[in-house]
């Protein structure tokens, strides 16, 4: 099968690789680019070592599926990248994320056939009505769940996120939905355009007191920026590190914030499998208000391009499709 193999920095090539073995099988159809997947290309990753398939973001259709396992080839689906045991010690104290026996789906999606492991089937693939881009969305919006839960927000919480690419997106959309008066501090022209033409009030950073908000979600990688949420969120906010910033980086934080000021900081990556299934049902609700997103398609033979592109901020969201 044809495969888009990370192979080094700035690398991605197309191979011919060995079909993936295992009884339950994943056609993909399409699988959107991640910033983490934007960030190992151009950076590399502690997780990610070349060479490797990068890609998590999918749907697909089935294509092998023993018989009584609640699908038959032929039935679209969408399909967790991984998921928590629920019974290790982490889960059962709630912190699903740090699960020790996680169980991950094959290899990434940027290829033609992912193999799902028999026995998380029933717990993370979702059927889907058909090859419905907005589908790639279920992932990072699971994320952002956990992300928004976190930070319990009230509908009378002044709520600003700095960063408009698509997780700030998914940030400002899954807040507006519950009634959240929410804005989002952005610089590229093509991001501020899209954001205020869906409903999003939008404006370079500059333009924002950050003392009158109480809720700050940083969704850009610049620890500058954590740090300035932290000093001038309102007294009593909570500032939420969204941006995955390389680990060993140490913010400068004044305790006068934390103390007199009662700043809260907190921060989240990935989701549950409960959370996935929650996004999973809000992606079904609307799929025309989450595909807007998705701006521009690739053909997996053009996967380095795609990555160039989403670098150059010239796309939103880029699904690729083998
Ligand atoms: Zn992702
Ligand atoms: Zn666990």
């Amino acid at each position: 099968m044809k495969a888009l193999v990370y192979v080094g920095e700035k690398q991605l090539e197309l191979q011919n690789i060995p079909e993936p073995e295992g009884e339950f099988l994943v056609r993909v159809l399409g699988c959107a680019i991640c910033g983490t997947d934007l960030k190992t290309y151009l950076h590399g990753h502690p997780y990610f070592k070349p060479p490797t398939i990068l890609g998590h973001e999918f749907y697909g259709v089935v294509d092998k599926a023993p018989a009584g396992c609640g699908y038959r080839v032929g039935d679209y689906v969408t399909v967790a990248p991984y998921g928590e045991c629920g019974v290790c010690d982490e889960c059962l104290h709630g912190i699903k994320e740090s699960c020790k026996n996680k169980e991950y789906v094959g290899d990434g999606a940027f290829c033609e056939k992912v193999s799902v492991p028999l026995s998380f089937v029933s717990r993370g693939v979702f059927p889907i009505p058909g090859p419905d881009k907005a589908f790639a969305l279920v992932e990072p919006l699971a994320c952002v769940l956990d992300g928004v839960e976190q930070m319990e927000v009230a509908p009378d919480d002044r709520t600003l996120v700095i960063g408009g690419g698509p997780m700030g997106t998914l940030i400002a959309f899954t807040l507006k939905d519950r009634g959240v008066d929410v804005q989002v501090a952005e610089l590229n022209p093509l991001r501020l355009e899209c954001l205020n033409s869906w409903g999003i009030p939008a404006a370079p950073l500059e333009t924002y007191k950050l003392k009158e908000f109480s809720r700050i979600f940083v969704a850009v990688n610049k620890k500058e920026l954590v740090e300035l949420a932290i000093h001038s969120v309102h007294d009593g906010g909570r500032v939420h590190v969204f941006a995955g910033l390389p680990s060993g980086t140490v913010l400068n934080v004044d305790a006068y914030d934390l103390h007199y000021r009662k700043v809260a900081v907190m921060g989240s990556s990935g989701f549950t499998l409960d959370q996935f299934k929650r996004a999973y049902e809000t992606v079904s609700r609307n799929p025309d208000h989450y595909r807007r997103l998705i701006t521009h398609t690739f053909p997996l033979e053009q996967g380095q391009e795609a990555f160039e592109f989403l670098k150059d901020g010239r796309a939103f969201k880029i699904v690729v499709e083998p």
